[in-house]
């Protein structure tokens, strides 16, 4: 069966929370990767941070970023 792009991304675990800078675990390399995401709260999918790296059916499905719960 082929890969296809979907939504089904896995989701990155949140290190921690800078203003809007994110700071994840990268569920592909296991590296800490850091975004800044568009709106606090809400999920986010997001190309890995490795992805010069990674294979490009990673880069295309990237991970879910969710911060709810995670700021003050
Ligand atoms: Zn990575």
């Amino acid at each position: 069966m082929a890969p296809r792009m979907s939504a089904d991304a896995p989701e990155a675990a949140v290190l921690a929370v800078h203003g809007r800078r994110v700071e994840v675990a990268c569920p592909y390399c296991g590296n800490a990767h850091s975004h800044s995401v568009e709106h606090l709260g809400t999920p986010e999918r997001h190309a890995p941070g490795c992805g010069m790296f990674t294979s490009p059916q990673h880069r295309l499905t990237g991970y879910w970023i969710r911060t709810e719960g995670k700021t003050r």
